[in-house]
């Protein structure tokens, strides 16, 4: 199985030279699925179209137009393989049949079907798989969210029970930071399901969350490469004796979401599931939640989400704030969530007290923080966020420690 994301495809001599690497590395006797991401910035510019149409458009229609990128790139790759004189097809998602919920523009894979998938594998030819997209039982095209081809290429990685996924990107593999960020960012060999899931949950866009679970749920070894050169370069693996060494394993940086705080909520039991219930309701994922010591009967109650459901959540909020009664409601778009990421940190203290210090001396505020075993996030103010990078990449990478 090889992924190949929006860059290594984003143009005609791209995909021939995807077309090229695929044939070389077809070995007789051996399947070659290959799913591929729609051309760089085609997905962008979709988006962009459907907003043009409506302040809200509808989100089933979204989808039939988002998925209509990876259409393009699956048919142009397969004709670029056929024309090397190899035998070449192209599935779309509903074609292979990746089933999905009706969450449109967020879909969870359900099932694969991979019968027609072996079928053509088994005529000898390369199987080209639109990323990106599924099909719900009623049969309408959904969509996996940004950076869903990961996702299918695992999906269907798993299904046929592929030696490895390969995700073909525009860096090297897995870096310690966003190698775009901090130049200082260094190349991981290897780094274990558990590290991976909370450094793409904490923004590492390299691979979608959702194909990292689905990696270590079917223990499909992951492989995440560069599609412009042959070097090795980052497997996602179950964790190894040793591996937990590594105190901190990467900084990871999320600028997607939005903060709202409701005041003074009033301090009784229920309220919480008051609040929270409609979102979840309203397909909403509430990421992190503080609520501060009751002080004479009320709490401030702050919350992050995905920056795209901003003014959705506003909407279902103001109206909740008003039934129970709070004082008010603010909200910023401009911040940052800036988190360190280790298995380490499971038997080492004081982690988190390096990474305050290390914020403190720049000057930094931070607004909220969580944790959980492997991973301290803060959230700060969006300007700072490149600057808290590359500190806290400076102060935890510069000393790994061995136990
Ligand atoms: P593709 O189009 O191939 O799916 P993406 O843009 O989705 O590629 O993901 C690759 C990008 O992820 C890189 O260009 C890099 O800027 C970003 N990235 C963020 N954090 C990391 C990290 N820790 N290691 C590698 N890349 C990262
Ligand atoms: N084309 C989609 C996106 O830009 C899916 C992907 O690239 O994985 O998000
Ligand atoms: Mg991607």
């Amino acid at each position: 199985m090889q992924k190949y994301g929006g860059t290594s495809v984003g143009s005609v001599e791209r995909i021939k030279s995807v077309a090229a690497r695929v044939a070389a590395t077809q070995r007789p006797g051996q399947g070659l699925i290959v799913v591929v991401s729609a051309m760089a910035g085609e997905t962008n510019r979709l988006v962009s179209l459907a907003q043009q149409m409506a302040e809200v458009p509808d989100e089933r229609e979204c989808d039939v137009l988002l998925a209509s990128g990876e259409q393009v790139s699956a048919a142009l790759l397969a004709l670029a393989i056929r024309a090397l004189g190899r035998r070449a097809r192209s599935f779309l998602a509903h074609q292979v049949r990746i089933e999905t919920d009706s969450a449109f523009g967020k879909a969870r894979i359900k099932s694969v079907d991979a019968s027609k998938v072996k079928e053509s594998l088994r005529e000898g030819e390369i199987v080209v798989v639109a990323g990106f997209q599924g099909v719900d039982e009623k049969g309408n095209i959904t969509t996996l969210g940004r950076g869903g081809s990961d996702t299918s290429a695992v999906a269907v990685a798993a299904a046929l029970q592929a030696k490895v996924c390969e995700i073909y990107t525009d860096v090297e593999g897995v870096f310690t930071t966003d190698p775009n960020i901090c130049p200082d960012a260094t190349k991981l060999d290897r780094i274990s399901y558990d590290e991976m899931l909370e450094m793409a949950s904490m923004g590492a866009k390299v691979l979608q969350i959702r194909s990292v679970e689905l990696a270590k749920k079917f223990g499909v070894p992951v492989h995440v490469r560069s599609s412009f050169t042959d070097r090795e370069g980052t497997w996602v693996v179950e964790e190894e004796k040793g591996m937990d060494s590594v105190l901190v394993a990467g900084v990871t940086c999320e600028k997607n979401e939005a903060k709202i705080t409701i005041l003074q909520v009033p301090d009784r039991p229920g309220l919480a599931a008051q609040i929270f219930s409609p979102i979840s309701e309203a397909n909403i994922v509430v990421d992190m939640i503080i609520q501060n010591a009751s002080a004479d009967g009320t709490t401030d109650l702050t919350f992050t989400v995905p920056r795209p459901d901003h003014k959705k959540t506003l909407a279902v909020v103001e109206q909740i704030a008003a039934d129970i009664q709070a004082k008010g409601i603010r909200s910023d778009r401009h911040i940052a969530k800036v988190s360190i990421v280790g298995a380490g940190m499971r038997t080492h203290a004081g982690v988190a007290a390096t990474m305050f210090q290390v914020l403190a001396r720049e000057g930094i505020n931070i607004e909220m923080i969580s944790t959980s075993e492997i991973k301290i996030s803060v959230v700060i103010q969006e300007k700072y966020a490149e600057l808290a990078v590359r500190v806290l990449h400076d102060a935890f990478m510069g000393k790994q420690v061995n136990s």
